[in-house]
């Protein structure tokens, strides 16, 4: 193995504080392992949030099993836990306890539940890198945790995604796996990424002018910036070089940004703090406020209004960074929920969720003055 990614895994899995760290080409790779590691397949059941991306729920169908979605709590958009005991059958697998936004899940109780029944739990941390729950770090509660590095992720490297276990049994599952079927991203794959990274560079981030903004949204749409989906991947079948390694770009890229993460981590700590104190002096409830147990590291700071789809198309245009995920239970818009065994009904929070929330940045360039501006904008709405 190359050097640099051995060296990557290592200072990650420190971090986190886990024992092994396996690198992949994303997040959604990182997954598929990692079921396959777990010896998920057909007709076993994994169960979920319905408030997810399809990209979540693709690795569950490529190896067979079926995901039974649960509905969220409308506070943290996460796994209404009062709500997972009724999904459990003598099917059900693993549990993938999703910390969306950044915030953390009720572990307690779903490792609870989860051991009472014999069931595996994951983390999906491909929003959560570095949120702690009493005291410790996401992604070290179940089996085994997973993140992402894809462009609007905690850091990005372009693409990419991790796998951390302290589970020595299942480590080594993952390493035979990774030695006997991971593909090599192609020449053109390592310099299309290369290209990519330099784009975000110049790109990210573009809250300066209104030009760039739809600049921005206008390349992405066409899939031109760091398009991080083909749209194959929008059915349930698996492409042939799916199960792809990381490159050495992404992992050096990893390890820069690593080396940054205590300050990245701060200052979406002090956004967040900001934005919790712009939004109580305007009698606009912050979204979530049981922040004893929890101590999130937020990838991005969701509110909910009435008027969403007039608030995006008008943020466009004043040149201000609203995010709007999810834009339904298994974002994106496009996806055909039914070969994805949801029916819509399934989760009502989450389609409410869907319909209500946009969210607000907090990358490590978001200025307070733009946090200031970002939080006027959205206050000329109406809360929901
Ligand atoms: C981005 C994301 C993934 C998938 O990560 P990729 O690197 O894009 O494959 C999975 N789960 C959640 C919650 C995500 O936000």
């Amino acid at each position: 193995m190359e050097k640099i990614i051995e060296e990557y895994q290592q200072k990650f899995a420190r971090f986190l504080g886990a024992e092994r760290a396996f690198v992949f080409w994303k997040g959604r790779v990182a997954l598929y392992a990692l079921l396959r590691a777990l010896d998920v397949g057909q007709d076993d059941e994994v169960i979920l949030p319905g408030y997810t991306c399809v990209m979540n729920v693709n690795p569950i169908k490529y190896v067979g099993a079926r995901p039974v979605y649960v509905d969220i709590e409308p506070d943290t958009f996460n796994m209404n836990v009062n709500l997972l005991e009724e999904k459990i059958t003598n099917k059900t697998k693993v549990i993938i306890a999703q910390h969306t936004y950044g915030y953390p899940c009720e572990m307690d109780t779903i490792m609870k539940i989860a051991q009472s029944s014999g069931i595996c739990v994951i983390e999906d941390c491909c929003l959560a890198l570095g949120s702690k729950y009493k005291g410790r770090m996401v992604g070290t509660f179940g089996r085994a945790g997973y993140f992402s590095f894809q462009w609007n992720k905690p850091y990005t490297t372009g693409l990419g995604g991790i796998v951390i276990t302290s589970d020595r049994e299942l480590a080594g599952r993952i390493e035979s796996l990774a030695t006997n079927e991971m593909c090599c991203p192609s020449n053109r794959e390592v310099f299309m990424l290369r290209m990519q990274l330099i784009i975000y560079r110049l790109f990210i981030y573009p809250g300066t002018t209104a030009l760039a903004q739809s600049l921005f949204r206008y390349l992405t749409k066409k899939g031109a910036v760091i398009g991080s989906s083909s749209t194959s991947e929008f059915e349930p079948v698996k492409a042939d070089d799916f199960f792809k390694a990381m490159s050495t770009v992404q992992a050096r890229s990893g390890i820069r940004q690593l080396g940054k993460i205590e300050k990245n981590i701060a200052h979406r700590r002090k956004i967040m703090q900001l934005y919790d104190e712009l939004l109580v002096d305007r009698d606009w409830k912050p979204s979530k406020d049981s922040r004893k147990l929890a101590e999130p590291v937020m990838v991005r700071y969701p509110v909910r209004i009435a008027e969403k789809e007039e608030a995006l198309a008008q943020a466009a245009k004043a040149g201000i960074e609203l995010g709007s995920w999810f834009e339904c239970p298994l974002h994106p818009i496009e996806t055909p929920l039914a070969s994805y065994d949801y029916e819509l009904g399934m989760c009502p929070e989450a389609e409410k969720a869907a319909r209500e929330a946009v969210n607000l940045p907090l990358h490590p360039r978001t200025s307070e003055k733009t946090a200031v501006k970002t939080v006027e904008f959205i206050t000329g709405f109406t809360y929901s």
